[in-house]
């Protein structure tokens, strides 16, 4: 599927639960979220129907996220229904990793390819505070039980924080020398709670250029790929950067994104959504309504200064 500009459309990210068993600090608010209602949240079968629509379109790519995806129920069930559709090249979930340790084995045997993980510290200290009540024993039993089962290549998900883990960025690095472990440094994306802590906690991505120099660029295969990779002399891995907003990668880009509730979202810089559930519930085309979508899929990024995505990151999935 085209969209206006040109661009191929097959990549789809669905968010499969708002809930989260973490409250980072830049992402949810302490007390939580609300918990939706049975009837607002899609079914599996409901995804598991829209997800199909998108494949017939010539989706190829699916993520899962959320919140975090491990909480959802039924979320074996979602990963084999969607494994089970046909043209899917790659399949991968974006998780905390929490519950990984105890999922991972039999997400792979329901059909799972690959995880990135989200990890901002290497010290518990400092897991516990950014993450408010996370223990980073059972993330890093995670990774191990994903590389054990094959869920790779793993990437890891960093997001600087200034004065939290600018001083981590070497160790963090250092991950991707013995094994094809690839750390992503993300900017703080002024989005949900990170509005209130933008303006003294972001950091551009150059610091990580500067603390390690000898960083090699490596050169782009994928351009839909958000991430400009690098890699230290010697490494089996990469180091990705990350800049979600002034990136340059909109006109190659070719995602778009689904809700827990089911609204599509052509941006993730952009408030527009069309609502799929209302569409599958009353019986309609999907495949027109998400065509003419992609239709409209804007150009670039849009939100002039000042004004934010209104959106949460536990919403959109990331
Ligand atoms: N709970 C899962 C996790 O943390 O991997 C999946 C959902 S989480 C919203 C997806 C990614 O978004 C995580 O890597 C998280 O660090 C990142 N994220 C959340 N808020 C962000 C923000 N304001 N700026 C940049 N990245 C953010
Ligand atoms: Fe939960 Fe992921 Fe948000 Fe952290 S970033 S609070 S793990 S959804």
């Amino acid at each position: 599927m085209k969209d206006p500009f040109g661009r191929d459309i097959n990549y789809l990210r669905i968010s499969v639960t708002d809930l989260c068993n973490l409250r980072c600090r830049y992402c949810m608010p302490e007390e939580g979220v609300p918990k939706l209602s049975h009837e607002d949240i899609l079914s599996v079968e409901e995804i598991e129907k829209i997800t199909k629509a998108f494949v017939n379109l010539g989706i190829n790519k699916i993520r899962l996220t959320g919140g975090e995806p491990l909480l959802r129920s039924g979320i074996l069930d979602i990963v084999e229904r969607i494994d089970k559709l046909e043209g899917l090249k790659d399949f991968a979930m974006t998780t905390n990793g929490v519950l990984l340790g105890r999922y991972a084995q039999e997400l792979k045997n329901r059909g799972l390819k690959r995880v990135n993980i989200s990890l901002d510290t290497l010290k518990d200290d400092k897991y516990r505070y950014i993450t408010r009540k996370g223990n980073i024993k059972y993330v890093m039993e995670g990774i191990e039980a994903a590389k054990k089962v094959g869920l790779t290549p793993i990437k890891i998900n960093t997001v600087l924080v200034g004065g939290f883990n600018d001083d981590e960025i070497e160790d963090l690095a250092r991950l991707t020398l013995e094994e094809e472990i690839h750390v992503r440094f993300i900017e703080l994306m002024p989005v949900g709670e990170a509005i209130k802590h933008r303006s003294n906690k972001y950091i551009s991505n150059e610091i990580v250029l500067e603390k390690l120099p000898e960083l090699i660029e490596v050169k782009r295969k994928d351009l839909s790929s958000p991430a400009v990779y690098y890699k230290l002399p010697n490494a089996k891995g990469r180091i990705g950067l990350i800049n979600p907003i002034s990136c340059k990668f909109c006109s190659h880009c070719n995602r778009v994104r689904l809700t827990a509730q089911g609204m599509m979202k052509l941006c993730l810089h952009s408030n527009d959504e069309i609502d799929l559930r209302e569409a599958l519930r009353k019986g309609q085309d999907l495949e027109n309504i998400i065509l003419a979508a992609v239709e409209k899929k804007p150009e670039s990024h849009h939100l002039e200064d000042g004004q934010y995505v209104w959106k949460k990151m536990y919403q959109i999935g990331g």
